[in-house]
């Protein structure tokens, strides 16, 4: 099922986009004669499997009963609303490592961003006004499901609770100032994600997914996540050895090659005006737009 969240004039609603068309949460409540305590995917990824049913079973009723669509949001919102942890993996693919002059980590780089550095699905990024180096980098998002401490790998994707596209964007500039990269990775606006997320069950493994960026609507990244130097279930597992993760953490599993850091010099950094698609197979497409510093 694909799970998301719009905006409806002065409403915040889910919505679960179907092949035919999009049903909002309030249209689901109707069906379900107000019996229906879902507000917000974060609910329903907090809620567990069994309210996930629930939605299903709504959303099939509605079907039977020849429901109206609704039609797209007035603008879209990340799927997840405050996620306790915005965990990100730096350097997970070889030739970005290469591309990037740096070493192949004998263990995962990671770093953060924070819950105001989400936006939705065709949000237009302001960068910092000291960001000359704007970067994009198309990423596979697990949203975790349950509750795990120190999991093992084996188990680690059950406690998955779906995915998504994520666009890492990162202030090359501002990065490189210092050894900790915080400033250049997690300014308000640099962790869009979505338009929806995808539940695990329609994506039985996130190590084959064919993963593709593009600018301006040129293709400039295409990898595939079984490049990945330590897997999404790796990771999971990884990380819960000492931190416990929670249903509704996001983990950016980092970018292929074909980012602009890449690039001989002058790099062709990214310009206001520039739209940003990041489409991994089974995900949908997430469009982002680069506004400028001083809009
Ligand atoms: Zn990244």
């Amino acid at each position: 099922m694909k799970i998301g969240r719009g905006v409806y004039g002065q409403h915040e609603d889910l919505l679960v986009v179907t092949e035919d068309g999009i049903l909002r949460g309030t249209s689901l409540a109707r069906i379900a004669d107000g019996e229906f305590p879902i507000k917000t995917p974060q609910d329903l990824v907090c809620a567990g499997e069994r309210e996930l049913d629930a939605v299903n079973h709504l959303v099939a009723q509605a079907i039977a009963l020849g429901v109206d669509w609704d039609p797209e949001p007035d603008a879209w919102l990340p799927p997840v609303t405050r996620p306790d942890k915005v965990i990100c993996v730096g350097l997970n693919y070889r030739p970005h490592a290469a591309e990037s002059k740096m070493q192949i980590p004998e263990y995962p780089v990671l770093f953060n961003k924070f819950g105001t550095s989400l936006v939705g699905h065709q949000a237009t990024v302001r960068p910092p006004y000291d960001a000359h180096q704007m970067d994009y980098e198309a990423e596979l998002v697990i949203v975790m499901g349950r509750r795990c401490h120190q999991v093992a790998e084996t188990e680690a994707l059950d406690y998955v609770f779906g995915y998504c596209n994520g666009n890492d964007l990162s202030a090359r500039d501002l990065q490189f100032r210092t050894s900790q990269w915080l400033s250049g990775k997690a300014p308000d606006g640099f962790g869009p994600v979505g338009p929806y997320l995808v539940t695990r069950d329609a994506i039985p493994d996130p190590s084959r997914l064919d993963i593709v960026g593009y600018r301006n609507g040129q293709e400039v990244q295409r990898s595939n996540t079984a490049a990945m130097i330590f897997s999404c279930r790796y990771l999971v597992s990884y990380l819960s050895q000492w931190m416990t993760l929670v249903p509704g953490d996001l983990i950016f599993t980092g970018t292929p090659e074909g980012v602009l850091l890449g690039y001989p010099e002058p790099r062709p950094w990214l310009r206001a005006g520039d739209r940003l698609t990041v489409a991994i197979e089974g995900l949908g497409e997430l469009e982002t737009h680069i506004g400028s510093a001083d809009d």
